[in-house]
């Protein structure tokens, strides 16, 4: 039984990214995981296909579609295993601010720009002090007349070196309430006083040009603020849903593939004594284990994609599934490398990067203490 009802619009979508993605990404990936980053370009032919921002209205020149539309770029995504086109952040996550707290002008100015791929964003919340307490933000934001005065540093910022435009969390320092204190801004690419840092050498996620960002005496327009002032907390905290959900969608996806091929290679290769590996009993053992965690990770999620999208409150589940299914993806990536054994250590075995690249799953997003946290909270415990 599909839980999820895609019709056949979806599937002829699926059916063009897919195409797209095995002609203008996969043939590159291996070359991106050198440079460590992504060219902007391919950001560009994705917003040109149509494949950024899904659901933002037709209005700014997307399709305008629903939630699947995510769902499927997130998935179809992970079949090109690698993790520099960090398109499903800027769709799902980052965009999603802009269009739902921005004036109108805002998103006149820069909606169409996210949709054409002209615009990639990033989302700049974590501080080399302040990663999962939010409450610890040290950057400041200060009114000075018509203009907001920015100083402060952020760490581990996806899509950082590529931003065109970033959304800043930053604290009104004569707020005591750090729940109050809080706002959001939006900070355009070369605006003086805004400079990247490092970009960050990881062991995953090679292609993804994560890195620090520094604002020192940074001038906005007070037009820049997103939403209300001192609304940033609360703002962050409705979107965090969909976050969590969009990471689950991917995890869940990387596991299935890395499932996929490992089954593949223990059908075609032997051992020793010329018995294919899927006969072992422990091979076998182990792949079934997979299999039964991956339906159980599919049927949760697939029931919970549903909830999202008819608007129900499930963040209590959602944080559930963040933590159980990165978790899982780690679990099978581990499981799987075991079975490639040395082939599984080489970078010719798919499942090497697929390992690196899940590893930071359950770390990012909020991590998977805090999503059981969050959870125990709303079960009153
Ligand atoms: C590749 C990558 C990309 C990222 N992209 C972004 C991005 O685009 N934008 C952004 O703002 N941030 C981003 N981050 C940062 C990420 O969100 C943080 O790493 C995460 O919030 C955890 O913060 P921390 O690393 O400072 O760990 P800490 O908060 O210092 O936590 C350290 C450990 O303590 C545990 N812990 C902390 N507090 C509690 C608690 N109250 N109860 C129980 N356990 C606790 C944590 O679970 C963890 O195990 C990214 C990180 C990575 C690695």
């Amino acid at each position: 039984m599909q839980l999820l009802s895609y019709t056949e619009a979806h599937h002829r979508f699926r059916k063009r990214l897919r195409e797209f993605l095995s002609t203008e990404v996969s043939p590159c990936v291996d070359q991106w995981e050198k440079d460590r980053i992504v060219p902007k370009s391919v950001w560009r032919r994705m917003g040109q296909e149509g494949f950024l921002c899904p659901t933002v209205s037709a209005d700014y020149g997307a399709i305008g579609g629903d939630f699947l539309y995510s769902v499927i770029v997130s998935e179809e995504l992970a079949r090109t295993n690698h993790s520099g086109l960090f398109a499903q952040l800027h769709s799902d996550v980052v965009v999603p601010y802009i269009d739902a707290f921005a004036s109108r002008e805002q998103k006149a100015k820069y909606l169409p720009g996210c949709v054409s791929g002209e615009l990639i964003t990033a989302v700049a919340m974590t501080e080399p002090d302040a990663g999962s307490d939010l409450a610890g933000i040290n950057t400041t934001a200060e009114e000075d007349g018509e203009e907001v005065v920015i100083n402060g540093s952020k760490t581990f910022i996806s899509n950082g070196i590529n931003a065109d435009l970033v959304i800043v969390a930053a604290k009104d320092p004569a707020v005591e309430n750090p729940y109050e204190a809080l706002s959001l801004y939006i900070v355009e690419d070369k605006t003086p006083g805004f400079k990247r840092g490092r970009h960050l050498d990881k062991m995953g996620m090679w292609s993804q040009d994560t890195a620090e960002l520094f604002f020192t005496g940074c001038r906005i327009p007070k037009a820049n603020l997103l939403g209300t002032k001192g609304q940033g907390f609360s703002m962050l905290m409705q979107k965090l849903q969909q976050e969590r959900l969009v990471t689950s969608v991917c995890a869940q996806a990387a596991a299935e593939m890395m499932l996929e091929w490992t089954t593949n290679y223990c059908r075609q290769h032997t051992d020793a004594a010329g018995k294919p590996i899927a006969r072992e009993q422990a091979a076998q053992f182990a792949l079934v284990e997979m299999a039964t965690d991956v339906k159980l990770g599919r049927t949760f999620l697939d029931k919970l994609i549903v909830e999202h999208m008819a608007g129900e409150n499930v963040v209590v589940e959602t944080s559930m599934a963040k933590y159980w299914i990165t978790d899982l993806a780690k679990r099978v990536s581990q499981q799987c490398l075991d079975l490639h054994a040395e082939f599984g250590l080489t970078e010719a075995c798919p499942v090497a990067r697929a390992f690196r690249d899940t590893r930071v799953m359950p770390i990012f997003a909020g991590t998977n203490e805090i999503m059981k946290q969050i959870a125990g909270k709303f079960m009153g415990l």
